[in-house]
């Protein structure tokens, strides 16, 4: 038998865990290859606590060159074309052919669309990250703004989450009472993904902890000198750290390629996260995967869970071994309340009667479960 060549875009969660899981499965003659544009990736889960000083920058990242232990291909290069008429994908370092494609290349950010958000803060990207880290170690007093433009953006609760780190950190260095946060936010509720409940109780833990909580207002501009922000309720704000979540889009690349067939994200099976096209799939943020009203969240577990199948298919109909069981859309993330208390939220979002959600409360052994997933990311094994 000739050995089969799988190709894997993209090192996130996502591409890792399938390329690992196929790797795994399959004799030497078949090949796995992963293509990033970085060697070095960030988890950006870990922004939150970075941006106050309680992570160390030098530890938020992973080698993707490590990934040859496990016997997979790694290629440092930026992915320029994908053609699926002739199974090729053209890349700064060369052109590779592939049997098995899977695309894992998650969401681009268009920060072109809210004008001035390019120049304001963020903490969605590791770069930006550090930039607002330096500016929250000098500010003693004044107003903290986290306002996401429109939905669907990377971790529901990271939003709230970070508004709650703030609280956490303005606290412990003694400036609070000298700090107003807000949150502004595009939807009617905050995590409404995760259920009414899940979003009430992440409603009143804002309110406790004197953060202000503004729905249906999703951030359209930021004032050159990033200092006033304006929402689409009509509304504007003057603070002095406005950080937004960017807009969330489908990289320009999966666009061109056809594969999303002009729609804003990459629709595939929700049993096999095939694409229209045979054996090509698409995972993590990428793709959409309808959930009751929402989709399955863009989160690393989910992205990570759907490589797992994916590699499982790829290899079994290499191996032309047994069909493996549908994708489960089973997946729990974090939402820590401070530096040392975390909860966790999540559930079934793929079962017949819709979402089956919960929203833990936070706690210190939470806190350590999340530490513990950091651990496993950096050792590839999520
Ligand atoms: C602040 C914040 C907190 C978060 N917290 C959590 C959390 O607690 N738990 C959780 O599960 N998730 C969390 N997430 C979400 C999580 O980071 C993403 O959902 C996850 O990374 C998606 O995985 P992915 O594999 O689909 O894409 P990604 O991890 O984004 O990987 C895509 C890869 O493709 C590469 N790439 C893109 N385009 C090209 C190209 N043209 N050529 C070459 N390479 C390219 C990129 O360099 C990147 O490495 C958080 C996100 C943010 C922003």
């Amino acid at each position: 038998m000739v050995g089969s060549k799988v190709l894997v875009l993209g090192g996130g969660f996502g591409g890792v865990q399938a390329a690992i899981t196929t790797r795994a499965a399959l004799d030497s003659r078949h090949e796995v290859t992963i293509i990033d544009q970085h060697r070095i990736t960030h988890l950006c889960g870990m922004n939150p606590l970075l941006i106050v000083g309680e992570q160390d920058a030098n530890k938020t990242g992973r080698s993707l060159g490590r990934l040859s232990n496990r016997g997979v291909k790694f290629l440092e290069a930026h992915v320029n074309s994908i053609n699926t008429q002739d199974q090729k994908v053209i890349t700064s370092a060369q052109t590779l052919d592939y049997d098995y494609l899977v695309i894992a290349l998650g969401a681009q950010y268009d920060w072109n669309a809210v004008p001035g958000s390019k120049d304001a803060y963020s903490f969605y990207d590791f770069d930006y990250a550090r930039r607002m880290r330096r500016r929250l170690s000098r500010l003693k007093r004044g107003k903290i703004v986290l306002a996401a433009a429109k939905p669907p953006y990377k971790c529901p609760p990271a939003p709230f989450e970070t508004a709650m780190i703030l609280n956490w950190w303005a606290r412990k260095k003694g400036i609070r009472k000298n700090i107003e946060i807000s949150v502004y936010i595009p939807e009617p509720g905050p995590l409404g993904v995760a259920g009414k409940e899940a979003s009430t109780r992440v409603r009143n833990a804002l309110e406790q902890r004197g953060i202000e909580l503004i729905t249906q207002a999703g951030v359209v501009e930021v004032s050159p000198n990033g200092r006033e922000a304006s929402f689409a309720d009509g509304s504007s704000t003057f603070a002095d750290v406005i950080s937004t979540i960017p807009v969330h889009k489908i990289p320009d690349v999966v666009a061109d390629s056809g594969i999303s067939k002009g729609k804003p994200w990459v629709p595939v099976n929700s049993k096999t996260l095939e694409t229209s096209s045979e054996n090509i799939f698409a995972i993590g943020d990428v793709n959409i995967v309808p959930s009751g009203e929402f989709a399955i969240p863009k989160a690393g577990v989910f992205a990570s869970g759907q490589g797992r199948k994916v590699g499982e298919i790829i290899s079994s109909r290499i191996n032309q071994s047994d069909i493996p069981d549908p994708y489960d859309g089973i997946g729990l993330c974090y939402l820590s309340y401070s530096g040392g208390r975390s909860a966790m939220v999540g559930g079934k979002f793929l079962t017949d009667s819709g979402p089956e959600t919960t929203l833990s409360d936070p706690t210190v052994s939470g806190k350590k479960h999340k530490d513990r997933f950091e651990r496993d990311w950096r050792n590839f094994k999520i």
